[in-house]
C-alpha cells in the first residue's frame, strides 16, 4: 500500500527545506513543520498504520532521533514496542554497537543486547535516506542481536543517491516520497 498523489502532496507542502544547514550545499529537510501540521501529521501516521497493520510486526526500531518520534508513535497505534536505536554512549544496558561511515570520520550505533525476543519481526524506521550509512548499521544491528528485519520505512529518500539500492541487499525498503 502506498500513498495518493494527494496525501503525498499534503505531507511534501509541510516538509519545510534549510538550504545550506548543517552545511554548504546541503538542503536540510525539516520535518518538525510536518509535526506541527495536525493533518499532514495525521495523514502520515494513518498512512503507516494501514500499511503495516498487516505485517504481523513485533516491535519497531526507530533510529537516532527523529525516528525516535514517529516510531514510538508507530508502535503505540499498532500494540507493539518501541526500540531506540540510539548514537553511541546513551544507552545504560549492555550494547551491541556498530561503526559507519561518514564523509569524513566515523560515527556509531548502538542497541541494547536484548531489545528484542528471537527471531522478532521487526520495522526499523528513521525520518530520511541519504547516503544510507546510518541504516545500514542500524539493520546490521538488528540482525547482531537476533531479530530480522522485515522492512525499512522512511519517510523521505534521496532517490539522487545509492542508499536505498545499497541498503535493499540487506532489507525491504520503503519509503513514502522519494526525492529526485
Ligand atoms: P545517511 O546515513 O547518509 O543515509 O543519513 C541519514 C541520517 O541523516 C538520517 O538520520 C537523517 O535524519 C539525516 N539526514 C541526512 N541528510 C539529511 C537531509 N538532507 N535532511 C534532513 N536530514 C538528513
Amino acid at each position: 500500500m502506498t500513498l495518493s498523489q494527494d496525501d503525498k502532496k499534503i505531507l511534501l507542502d509541510s516538509i519545510r527545506d534549510i538550504p545550506d544547514f548543517p552545511k554548504p550545499g546541503i538542503v536540510f529537510k525539516d520535518i518538525t513543520t510536518l509535526l506541527n501540521n495536525a493533518k499532514a501529521y495525521k495523514t502520515l501516521m494513518d498512512h503507516l498504520v494501514a500499511r503495516y497493520k498487516s505485517y504481523n510486526l513485533d516491535a519497531i526500531a526507530g533510529i537516532d532521533a527523529r525516528g525516535f518520534i514517529f516510531g514510538a508513535a508507530l508502535a503505540r497505534d499498532l500494540g507493539i514496542g518501541f526500540v531506540p536505536i540510539r548514537k553511541k554512549g546513551k544507552l545504560p544496558y549492555t550494547t551491541v554497537s556498530e561503526k559507519y561511515a561518514l564523509e569524513y570520520g566515523v560515527d556509531e550505533v548502538e542497541v541494547h543486547i536484548d531489545a528484542f525476543a528471537k527471531d522478532a519481526r521487526v520495522l526499523m524506521i528513521d525520518d530520511l535516506i541519504a547516503t544510507g550509512g546510518t541504516a545500514n548499521a542500524a539493520a546490521t544491528l538488528i540482525e547482531r542481536v537476533g531479530a530480522n528485519c522485515v522492512e525499512a520505512c522512511f519517510i523521505l529518500s534521496l532517490d539522487f543517491l545509492d542508499g536505498v539500492k545499497n541498503l535493499e541487499k540487506k532489507t525491504e525498503v520503503y519509503s513514502v516520497i522519494g526525492l529526485d
